[in-house]
């Protein structure tokens, strides 16, 4: 409590208002005194008895006043005997105009310590924040450079290679769709009880391997200042794409069961014009130079933007550059 400036500060006003009292009230009691015994003297009273009752009554009072401070310092002593907080009594006189300045000007350097501190701790962060981002790109490097030309070791999703998607040789292998053969179907394997099984474990449903190859290609985006983000939806189900298709105007959406996306293994993407503003649905290679970048360097990462050219164009639909269908 003693500490606390601002405490300090209050109880040394209290002791100088105390201290004031003390002298100032015993002194107009006397002054008082002497007006009345000078009154009497004058009108001639012989009340002698009752002045002397009064005048001692003041008297009394005087030093009771001139003792207060005393007292209180008594009853500050003797609570401290049975309390365990900090010495109440010491800190009661102790408390000046000058530990309270000291006091304020240790808890200003303590502030200015703690913003150092943290100001240390900030720079800090951004160092380590800096080396986790660089060990992360060496290492997305050196995955995207095995990723190109490695198998896929999965052998959970080598098990089974009928009617499912497998990857050989940085080759993705996906089934054809048969008319009439609905495990040929897109979709029928999307996430659900099979999910690990089948190679659909990660957050959003994709195809684990192409997955990886989307966080590589989000890495070289942002090592040349821009982002990606890919569509929460990594799996499409058969049903979802029966309904698109039937909301979809004709030739714009994917016949149910052929569709890429039902497999895992394409990605509707956002693009960004810098690492943090998405670009809008007007965008071009001028105003979104993300997508331009993103359009360019796709085949470096494994993938590339098959509907560039398409009747309908979509600039956003990424898949596995080395696709093919069995
Ligand atoms: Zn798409």
């Amino acid at each position: 409590m003693c500490s606390n400036p601002l405490i300090v500060r209050i109880l040394y006003l209290f002791k100088t208002t105390l201290s004031i009292i003390k002298f100032i009230i015993p002194i107009g009691l006397i002054i008082m005194t002497a007006i009345d015994l000078y009154k009497n003297l004058i009108n001639g009273n012989d009340e002698n008895y009752s002045n002397i009752k009064k005048i001692g009554r003041r008297m009394f009072a005087a030093i009771l006043v001139f003792c207060i401070p005393t007292f209180i310092t008594l009853i500050f002593e003797l609570l401290n005997i049975n309390t365990t907080s900090s010495n109440f009594a010491s800190c009661y006189s102790e408390a000046s105009l000058e530990l309270a300045s000291k006091l304020e000007e240790e808890e200003n350097l303590k502030l200015k310590e703690a913003d150092e501190a943290s100001r240390k701790q900030a720079l800090l962060n951004s160092q380590i924040y800096n080396a986790q981002l660089k060990a992360m790109q060496e290492e997305n490097l050196k995955r995207n450079q095995s990723s190109n030309q490695g198998t896929y070791n999965d052998t959970t999703t080598d098990m089974n290679k009928q009617n499912h998607v497998y990857i050989k040789n940085g080759v993705f292998y996906a089934p054809k769709y048969r008319s009439g053969n609905s495990s040929t179907y897109s979709g029928k394997d999307c996430p659900g009880s099979n999910a690990l099984k089948k190679g659909y474990n990660n957050k959003y449903g994709y195809n684990n391997y192409f997955w990886t190859m989307l966080q590589n290609f989000r890495e070289g985006l942002k090592a040349a200042g821009y982002n990606i983000n890919y569509s929460n939806q990594g799996c499409r189900s058969y049903d979802y794409q029966v309904d698109f298709y039937k909301r979809a105007e004709p030739g714009r959406a994917a016949k149910p069961g052929r569709s890429n996306h039902g497999w895992g293994i394409a990605s509707d993407v956002d693009f960004y014009k810098n690492s943090t503003t998405k670009c809008g649905s007007g965008r071009n290679y001028k105003n979104c130079p993300g997508m331009k970048w993103a359009h360019e360097h796709a085949k470096d990462y494994g993938l590339t933007f098959p509907l560039l050219n398409a009747s309908y164009k979509e600039d956003w639909h990424l898949e596995p550059l080395n696709l093919k269908k069995y």
